[in-house]
């Protein structure tokens, strides 16, 4: 069956921390020649930049009133991927411990949400993208023909996540994931959730090659 061209075939790929989604959409992009987006990155730029402006990240109204200012934008080469915000690179800075801990209470704000939205869906545009997040399937691209929910157990998400950073504790890594979980899935708006007639992958037992090549699969049988 071909019913969706390589040029505007988009491939939703969800889950929680930690799950393989990043080093999995950029393998996919990469083989198939799509562009890639990282829309945790947007978030944690978003937050980046709060913090940064001294907003209080835990009082909703501040950052609901402070999320249409800065200029957030990404590079969506899945071998070079680029973030930055009001022209400032923040692809190191959006990885810090505190970006982390503040991102969730961050993305729980609607007009947080809205603002990225309607970014997310002008680069989408006419689609040949990988996009992940939590709410690609569900809320971003509800239309994509490739929908992925990607898990894995959350000692394997720990180890890998702990592995990124040398010296990191596996134990208080495991702790950070499940707390970003359990608000990520709680949050009224668009909350993580496996999207109708998305393809759960637990990739806990399988490489990063096996799963890319289960995607890539999936992406082949509608094209
Ligand atoms: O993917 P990553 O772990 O970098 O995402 C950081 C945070 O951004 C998530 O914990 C979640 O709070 C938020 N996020 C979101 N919706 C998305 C992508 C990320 O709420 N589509």
């Amino acid at each position: 069956m071909n019913t969706s061209s390589p040029a505007t075939i988009v491939v939703a790929i969800d889950g929680p921390s930690g799950s393989g989604k990043s080093s999995t959409s950029r393998g996919v992009a990469t083989r198939l020649g799509l562009r890639y987006l990282d829309t945790g990155a947007m978030f944690r730029a978003m937050t980046w930049w709060m913090l940064e402006q001294g907003v209080d990240v835990h009082d909703p109204a501040a950052v609901a009133a402070a999320a249409h200012a800065p200029v957030i934008r990404s590079g969506t080469d899945p071998q070079a991927p680029t973030i930055s915000v009001d022209s400032r690179d923040v692809s190191a800075a959006i990885r810090g411990q505190q970006v982390t801990d503040s991102v969730s209470p961050v993305s729980s704000v609607p007009e947080v949400r809205a603002r990225l939205l309607a970014l997310q869906r002008e680069i989408i545009g006419a689609g040949g993208i990988v996009v992940e997040g939590r709410d690609i399937g569900t809320v971003v691209a509800p239309d994509a023909p490739v929908k992925i929910y990607l898990t894995a157990d959350p000692e394997a998400r720990a180890v890998r996540r702990a592995a990124e950073v040398a010296g990191t504790d596996v134990l208080a890594t495991r702790e950070s994931l499940l707390s970003r979980d359990r608000i990520d899935s709680g949050r009224a708006t668009a909350p993580l959730t496996m999207a109708e007639g998305a393809h759960h992958i637990d990739s806990t037992a399988y490489t990063l090659d096996e799963v890319i090549d289960q995607v890539v699969g999936l992406v082949d049988a509608v094209r």
